[in-house]
């Protein structure tokens, strides 16, 4: 008793940037939920919020809208003074996230707020599950959002992504305002790779609406539209195969080599 009475509110203020995952709480760690529970505020896209939204009764929770992700890190940090704040972040938070941006306006700020980054499944890992196994072993991720990094390096990136072979998974696929940025980035996967490559796409990977397509790079532009904000794609490497049942996709294949060690 003794001891809370003598610790200063000032102290008690934290900040956690929580990973909320896909989208769904079964898909979220003990520690990021933990890190919720405890939180008296909880800030975030709206988006994200209202996929925790079990988890928020009895806290205040302040919204703020996509593009206003500085003044968002900037908000929680301030409010962390002397609060139990928890940002919340999809997927993973360091992963096309908020946990950098929290970071650096930390780092600037000279605050003496302890951060603490609760990892969580990011998107590539989550829809990977619902193809099968696309990944396996080596692979590269790709942002094709051109917000924060200019096109001519985006096309560069890619270029020496493909060329490697692995598989390429491809966050922000439909960017806001580019629709062409992903047919420009498949041109750049064909100079590399076969036609027969398998390509799949899963759009809300674990949460309401959600649907995949398996395809191949050569038939990929017929089902564009397919694609959009909350799609994630993935393009098979040199190894990768679709597992077909009698006709039927049961999912995408990238063998880890066991094939080359064993028999069976
Ligand atoms: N930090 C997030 C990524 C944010 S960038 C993470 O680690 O997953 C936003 C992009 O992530 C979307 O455009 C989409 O490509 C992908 N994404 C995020 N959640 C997804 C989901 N549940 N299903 C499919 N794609 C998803």
């Amino acid at each position: 008793m003794g001891v809370l009475l003598l610790q200063s509110r000032d102290n008690r203020g934290r900040l956690y940037i929580v990973s909320t995952g896909p989208g769904n709480l079964l898909h979220m760690t003990p520690r990021a939920l933990k890190a919720l529970g405890e939180a008296e505020c909880v800030i975030g896209n709206g988006f994200y919020l209202d996929l925790v939204m079990p988890m928020l009764a009895g806290k205040e929770v302040i919204r703020s809208s996509m593009g206003r992700e500085v003044d968002r890190a900037k908000k929680a940090l301030a409010l962390s003074e002397d609060r139990v704040v928890a940002m919340v972040s999809g997927g993973d938070a360091g992963i096309y996230g908020m946990a950098s941006i929290v970071l650096e306006v930390a780092e600037r700020s000279g605050t003496a707020v302890p951060v603490e980054v609760v990892p969580g499944i990011t998107a590539a890992v989550s829809a990977a599950s619902r193809l099968g196994s696309p990944l396996s072993g080596d692979y590269v991720t790709m942002s094709l959002s051109d917000l924060l990094t200019p096109w001519e390096e985006i096309e560069r990136r890619l270029d020496l992504a493909f060329q490697m072979r692995v598989p390429v998974v491809l966050y922000n696929p439909r960017s806001r305002g580019r629709p062409h940025n992903l047919g420009a980035a498949i041109g750049i996967a064909r100079r590399h790779l076969p036609a027969e490559t398998p390509v799949g796409v899963v759009r809300n990977a674990y949460r309401e609406g959600e649907e995949r397509l398996i395809t191949t790079l050569g038939e990929f532009e017929d089902h564009f539209a397919f694609v959009d904000m909350h799609s994630i794609v993935f393009v098979g490497g040199e190894e990768t195969r679709i597992w077909r049942d009698e006709g039927d996709e049961r999912g995408i294949i990238t063998p880890r080599g066991y094939h080359r060690k064993y028999v069976y």
